[in-house]
């Protein structure tokens, strides 16, 4: 007998109370050994005026538990509300977002009868800092960060879950024919990392091919790994794909704690009702099990769940006339898993589940020698009333040339305006200005104040500053279109 984990268990908002009782009812039945200590999250918390939807000490349970077992929550309209899903999964470090996808033909309706892919996607970084700002009248900006040990991580979470899962090929997204930098380095990780998986096929995919790829030819994929945002909006694509989202389950994972739910949200139009499919959830629930040590619980119930669909059992979001033979609720739905337990699929073939074994990722720590500082791209809002004219801007900023500093390029959007520019594009009010350096004197943080105040002196409002630097010789910063 395993000993008793503890988990923590949130029932969330809309249909999360309902698929929560379904599946707990489900893992108990199965014979899973946990303890629960449940936590409120979520809309009420959010009402009361949290704005994270979550309690420090809510928190405070999450940190000793290890392990959390959570229902779609709703985030409340408007701004202020921050996403409790982003605050759960930094606060614990939950940096592989782990989503399996399948089709179940033909007992779910589905034009795509062969699906089986798992999306690694990275959880932790990328557009999804929350660094905002609005720098001019016409400008927002956003920052995307991407890290070199957080790549490394996923990748290698992508190419070790492939080979314990004996599967076959990992591809991976990026859009790197325009982020040369972000998107260069986590495709470079990805061929460097491939290096030490010569048993596992590999490809690279630029993401509007590889998502339109994954929408219309799901089965040539397997395993793909890729960055925050795109890792969000490709799992959904490929989910809604083998006929409804509330089959699908993901496990979030860290080195030292797990979230497992369901990938869809609270459903409010059919919340209270009774109708809600609980699959989603109880997949998730199969990986806990897996998570926590008790793999014979997941196998028995992935296989009744297996047969109970296979029986023409569903709930009304993938229930059709012809294919389905019995339209149930929520709870009816966990009734026939529970009265199945033990038994095998006869059409699908059965999962069988081993021991556990935890993904431990390492990352390579990058070494530098010589980081050097060469200029600086001032960020400027300047719009003129007699008109926003590169020419006139950059003879205003040459002025402040000296120290060893230069102006070398104007840009507007990051497309070059000056020096030798044509270009028709709108002129917005958002202007990088590069200086860099020229002859002899080193580039130093004083030699930057001091271009800063001759600009500030000069009258102009600079919204940003960003250094320019060398890593080992090698650029760290791009170059202007049209440069
Ligand atoms: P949703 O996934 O809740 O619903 C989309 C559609 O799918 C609806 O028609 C719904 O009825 C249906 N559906 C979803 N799950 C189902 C299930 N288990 N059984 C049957 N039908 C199901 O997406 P939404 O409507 O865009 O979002 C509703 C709320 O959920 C929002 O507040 C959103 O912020 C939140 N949300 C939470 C999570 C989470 O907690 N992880 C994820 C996504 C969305």
């Amino acid at each position: 007998m395993t000993n008793p984990v503890q988990i923590t268990v949130a029932r969330g908002d809309g249909i999360g109370p309902e698929i929560m009782g379904a599946c707990l009812r489900i893992l108990e039945a199965a014979g899973a050994q946990f303890v629960t200590e449940e936590i409120q999250v979520g809309e009420k918390i959010y009402l009361a005026g949290s704005p994270t939807g979550i309690s420090r000490e809510a928190l405070d349970t999450l940190f000793r538990n290890k392990v959390l077992y959570k229902a779609p929550i709703t985030t409340p309209q408007g701004s202020g509300f921050k996403s409790i899903n982003v605050t759960i999964r930094k606060a614990l470090g939950l940096y592989a977002n782990i989503r399996p996808v399948m089709s179940y033909y033909p007992f779910v309706a589905t034009k795509y009868p062969q699906v089986d892919i798992v999306i690694v996607r990275e959880n932790e970084e990328d557009l999804y800092s929350g660094i905002e700002h609005r720098q001019t009248r016409e400008v927002y900006q956003t920052l995307k960060l991407i890290s070199q040990p957080g790549s490394e991580r996923i990748i290698r979470y992508a190419f070790e879950f492939a080979r314990l899962n004996n599967r076959k090929k990992v591809t991976c997204f990026t859009k790197d024919n325009i982020m040369k930098m972000t998107d260069g380095l986590f495709h470079k990780i990805f061929d460097d990392v491939s290096q030490e998986y010569p048993d596992i096929i590999t490809e690279h995919k630029i993401i509007d091919i590889g998502a339109a790829r994954a929408a219309t030819q799901p089965e040539t994929f397997d395993v793909i790994v890729m960055s925050n945002l795109y890792g969000d909006i490709v799992s959904d694509i490929v989910a809604e794909l083998t006929g409804s989202v509330g089959l699908a389950g993901s496990a979030n994972i860290g080195d030292k704690h797990a979230l497992f739910e369901a990938i869809h949200g609270s459903a409010p139009d059919i919340a209270g009702r009774g109708i809600a499919n609980p699959s989603g959830l109880l997949l998730a629930g199969v990986q806990m099990m897996v998570h926590i040590g008790q793999p014979q619980v997941a196998e028995a119930i992935h296989n009744a769940w297996l047969k109970t669909i296979e029986d023409g059992i569903h709930t009304g979001d993938v229930y059709k006339e012809g294919t389905s033979k019995q339209r149930v609720g929520t709870d009816a739905f966990a009734d026939a898993v529970i009265e199945r337990l033990g038994q095998k699929p006869t059409h699908f073939k059965s999962v069988t589940y081993g021991a556990a074994e935890l993904i431990k990722t390492t990352i390579t720590p990058k070494i530098i020698r010589q980081k050097s500082l060469v200029g600086v791209d001032m960020f400027l809002d300047w719009s003129p009333t007699e008109g926003r004219d590169p020419e006139k801007l950059a003879e205003a900023l040459q002025e402040l040339n000296g120290d060893g500093l230069q102006l070398i390029m104007i840009t507007n959007r990051g497309q070059k305006m000056w020096p030798d520019a044509r270009s028709e594009t709108y002129r917005t009010d958002h202007w990088r200005c590069r200086f860099q350096s020229v002859g002899e004197l080193p580039v130093t943080h004083h030699r930057l104040i001091s271009l800063f105040q001759r600009a500030i002196n000069a009258g102009f409002d600079i919204v940003k500053t960003e250094n320019l630097y060398m890593f080992d010789g090698e650029r760290g910063f791009s170059l202007g279109a049209g440069e």
